[in-house]
């Protein structure tokens, strides 16, 4: 069903002209707010769904090696579900990707203390982050290369944060396969931000099966040890020599069960790698390609950092698209970022953004066969 006047939104687009962008009603709120899903088809017919609800990237259909196209990303048909409880499916995460230890930080000599959502520190943004809020949309309609641009205001204090923070993220999809994800920011006081998209992927069939067999290369010669409530210890540690050496293609399950300490603290995969490249422009961060269905997706990103977490779930305790339980290891994120408790470690890239500055991030995800 189509709920918006697209006549009245495509700026310089004749109404009866085709736009590669289609408007749908997605579902409303208990309090009554209504959410649309956004779809975006390219010319090879790869499409991307996403609602203003969260940010939620919902769908990605791209072609397998016979040019089948399938499902890679886990997520919802409703907003119902997404109302519910889940892993931060598809979402935008904001204003702090990952954890801040004791859900606490000093900036500019003053203690800001944040929602403590994750026992005691602070995870994703708190209770209420950028994944469970609606945004505006402004779709930005073109004959061939539409695009969503979501916006934002999260309010001075809003889950402990100082400033008031004016956010937009931008998706768009390629003729070459690619969702590109553009964020913007300002604030109006010093403040800290990280912002991420948490897609789970699982190239094969969108999460009906595990991961174990996708092969996964990192751009990294160091990553982030964690403590066992998955904090950063501090130093970089060396990949080379351990399981967490992606510099080759190898199978993500291949080591994942080793007797090693990193492993058993983050019940898996749940670490930061430290990117070779952080450039102003996308440089190449990883690429995983899947045996099964020859689909190969690409990170490019302008980050320092990209955590790898290999939904290291049970597998009775989330479900997927079609109402069953997901597996575990039924997806994979790689989700572009600065290092967890970048506030509270002065070594690490700094995450403050002061009034006058534009924060900005650009995440690609190209797929191919
Ligand atoms: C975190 C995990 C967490 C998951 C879902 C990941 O980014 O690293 O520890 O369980 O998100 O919130």
């Amino acid at each position: 069903m189509l709920s918006l006047d697209l006549a009245g939104l495509r700026g310089g687009l004749a109404s009866d002209m085709p736009s590669n962008l289609t408007i749908t009603e997605f579902g409303t709120s208990a309090d009554g707010r209504r959410a649309d899903l956004y779809t975006i088809r390219n010319e090879r017919g790869a499409e991307v769904k996403i609602t203003n609800y969260g940010g939620i990237v919902t769908s990605i259909k791209v072609p397998d090696r016979h040019g089948q196209l399938g499902e890679v990303v886990l997520g919802f048909d409703s907003l119902r579900e997404y109302l519910g409880a889940h892993p931060c499916y598809g979402a935008t995460i904001g204003r702090y990707a990952n954890r801040i230890a004791k859900a606490r930080f000093l900036l500019s000599g003053r203690e800001y203390r944040l929602a403590a959502n994750d026992g005691s520190n602070h995870l994703h943004g708190g209770y209420k982050g950028f994944d469970k809020v609606f945004w505006e949309p402004d779709p930005l309609l073109a004959e061939e290369s539409s695009a969503l641009r979501l916006r934002y205001l999260s309010i001075d204090g809003e889950e402990g944060y100082p400033g008031n923070l004016s956010v937009s993220v931008t998706f768009s999809l390629s003729e070459d396969n690619a969702l590109k994800i553009d964020y913007a920011a300002t604030t109006d006081e010093t403040t800290i931000l990280n912002l991420t998209n948490h897609s789970y992927f699982n190239l094969t069939d969108g999460g009906s099966s595990d991961i174990l067999d996708h092969e996964l290369r990192i751009e990294a010669d160091y990553y982030l040890p964690i403590d066992r409530e998955a904090l950063p210890c501090g130093a970089v540690r060396e990949v080379a020599g351990t399981a967490f050496d992606f510099r080759r293609s190898t199978a993500i399950g291949l080591r994942i069960a080793d007797k090693d300490e990193q492993l058993l603290f983050g019940e898996g995969y749940n670490h930061l790698w430290v990117l070779r490249d952080t450039e102003e422009t996308p440089a190449h961060a990883a690429t995983v390609s899947d045996p099964k269905s020859g689909r190969i997706v690409e990170l490019f990103t302008t980050e320092p950092g990209v955590q790898l977490f290999t939904a290291n779930f049970p597998a009775n305790m989330f479900r997927g698209r079609d109402g069953s339980f997901c597996p575990s290891r039924g997806g994979f994120c790689l989700e572009a970022q600065h290092c967890p408790d970048s506030p509270n470690h002065p070594e690490y890239p700094s995450t403050v953004l002061n009034p006058g500055e534009i924060y900005r991030q650009t995440t690609i995800y190209r797929f191919s066969v």
